[in-house]
């Protein structure tokens, strides 16, 4: 039988073989814990080696848990956008970077990412609307309250009547703060 290696942060302790729950915080803030992980831990300094067959059982875990969508389901909500990739992530407020690696598999969707998508994806209305926001170019449009809003959301035509709204649409702000349910272009108020 092998004897344990040394370990290589302390020097001096060995990389015991362990099988434990193991705990893995998401990007997005999610705690999943993956039951039985192999992993060796050092007996002096509790430096952790995670092998690569625990590694690919700890991130298919992740991925069932957190429901993350794969790089095939990114692919088909894309293509069913039927629209350019610029279009596409500036419509959602993606960066092209981060948008290539999810359609590579190299970096994950987070979870509400993932929620998002499906709703664009499920109602193509969610993205046309979107997508007329113009929400990253000058043209942008600004929300304004209507009358329905008032009965419906009474705290939200308090905002209104304050000032909260358009202070939070002064330029620079970030347009999808604030609730909007009607919408005239900016360059009209
Ligand atoms: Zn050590």
């Amino acid at each position: 039988m092998k004897s344990p290696s040394l370990c290589i942060d302390c020097e001096s302790g060995r990389m015991r073989r362990v099988v434990e729950a193991y705990q893995s915080r998401s990007n997005d803030g999610n705690v999943v814990t993956i039951p039985e992980v192999t992993l060796y831990r050092c007996d002096k300094c509790d430096e952790v080696l995670l092998p690569a067959p625990s590694l690919r059982k700890i991130s298919e875990y992740e991925a069932n848990e957190l429901e993350q969508l794969s790089a095939a389901q990114i692919h088909g909500i894309f293509d069913r956008a039927d629209v350019t990739q610029k279009d596409f992530t500036s419509a959602l407020g993606l960066g092209e970077k981060t948008f290539h690696r999810w359609l590579k598999g190299t970096q994950t969707v987070s979870r509400s990412m993932g929620y998002y998508l499906r709703a664009v994806d499920h109602f193509p209305e969610v993205f046309a609307w979107i997508n007329d926001r113009k929400w990253r170019t000058p043209e942008r449009k600004v929300a304004r309250v209507s009358q329905r809003s008032v009965v419906v959301f009474p705290a939200l035509a308090k905002r209104e009547a304050s000032g909260l709204i358009e202070a939070s649409l002064s330029p620079g702000a970030n347009p999808a703060r604030s609730f909007v349910l009607d919408v005239v272009p900016h360059s009209s108020r």
